[in-house]
């Protein structure tokens, strides 16, 4: 059996001790985190099932260092909130919406149709309430500015994709500057929505195919790019690239992806890049 690395993604020792002592594995204390090594065979899923701290296979076949691009979703996955439900509490037609977000991102009812009926639902809000839901609902999740911080100082490019729509879309990336970015438009007028959506949706296959769009322009194979993301929308481009990861991700999603963050911030990604 070949030597096999787990990656504990935390600081205290006692946890990594722990996980160490479950599959017969030695320790190794690195900068942010701790490594455990062990020709034992154990099934990750168990583990992580015993462990309440992430965990995840440091593939010792994988070429980390030849990532160069990140693509990530904006919802719940940079961001702590649905923008379009907050929107439409905002607006007191939170019921109607979430149901249907909720809906969509447990893989139970199709992306396009439920945004159009979302969008629609929405006609008449005043752009005024994106202000407000960005000045005062909007934060990001942990470990968002530490990660493309990161990623910038090592120079891999970053992409945002949202089924979302484009003002937030477009105020995260810049917050965050990120590199570039696509979302859907709504058509506007009088400063309120209309109700209708312009152009393409951006659906789960969209999203798997920005990513493909993306390496075409800069070059790389898909095998060079981490995607992230959190609901059954972001199923598609999991496929597509080289790392996958499910952050805080509902279960539709974790099964398609190797790297699962379920406790710790979006920074816990860094770990994967650590060379000391
Ligand atoms: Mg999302």
């Amino acid at each position: 059996m070949a030597i096999q690395t787990l990656i504990v993604h935390d600081h205290n020792i006692e946890t990594a001790k722990k996980v160490a002592l479950d599959i017969n594995g030695e320790l190794e204390a690195r900068k942010s985190h701790f490594r455990v090594h062990t020709k034992s065979n154990f099934e990750i899923e168990n583990l992580r099932s015993y462990h309440s701290v992430d965990l995840n296979i440091f593939d010792q076949g994988f070429d980390y260092n030849n990532i160069k691009l990140m693509v990530s979703d904006m919802d719940s996955t940079l961001i702590s909130i649905e923008t379009i439900d907050e929107v439409a509490r905002q607006v007191d037609l939170s019921n109607e919406v979430s149901l249907i977000t909720e809906e969509a991102m447990q893989g139970q009812l199709d992306f396009s149709e439920s945004f159009k009926k979302r969008v629609s639902i929405l006609k008449g809000v005043s752009t005024e309430s994106f202000n407000e839901v960005y000045k005062n609902k909007m934060e990001l999740n942990p470990g968002a500015s530490e990660l493309f911080k990161f990623l910038k100082s090592i120079k891999i490019k970053t992409a945002l994709v949202s089924g979302g729509i484009n003002f937030f879309a477009e105020k995260v990336t810049d917050v965050l500057g990120i590199d570039t970015y696509r979302a859907n438009d709504v058509e506007i007028k009088n400063e309120a929505l209309t109700g209708n959506v312009l152009g393409a949706i951006v659906d789960a296959k969209a999203k798997a195919n920005y990513i493909e769009e993306l390496c075409n322009y800069y070059r790389l194979s898909p095998k060079q790019v981490i995607a992230i993301g959190d609901g059954a929308n972001d199923l598609e481009m999991m496929k597509v690239a080289g790392l996958s990861v499910a952050y805080h991700g509902k279960p539709i999603l974790k099964k398609s992806c190797n790297i699962h963050i379920n406790f710790g911030g979006l920074d816990s990604l860094i770990d994967f890049f650590d060379k000391s």
